[in-house]
């Protein structure tokens, strides 16, 4: 089977906070609905957390590229909102 590409998952997927001053709606959006956490050290009572971590592994790394992996899992392009280039 063929692979996907990071520039094709780039172009479907998107774990990134939109910019406030491209699309105001759609940063409240996903800032108020498709944001994990607080939890771990933050929250110990939030569902996700087993043993004081993060079942889902956030907080995730911030990343300048996505990353295909062989467990089928990418890593998601994560970069800074403070800086466009991290
Ligand atoms: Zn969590």
């Amino acid at each position: 089977m063929e692979k996907i590409t990071p520039n094709r998952i780039d172009e479907i997927i998107s774990a990134e906070i939109p910019d406030i001053e491209i699309d105001k709606d759609l940063h409240h959006i996903v800032s108020k609905n498709m944001t994990h956490g607080p939890c771990g050290s933050l929250n110990n009572n939030s569902l996700c957390v087993s043993d004081g971590k993060c079942t889902k592994r956030y907080p995730r790394d911030l990343l300048t590229e996505t990353i295909t992996v062989n467990d089928g899992y990418p890593l998601y392009r994560r970069r800074s909102t403070g800086n466009p280039l991290l």
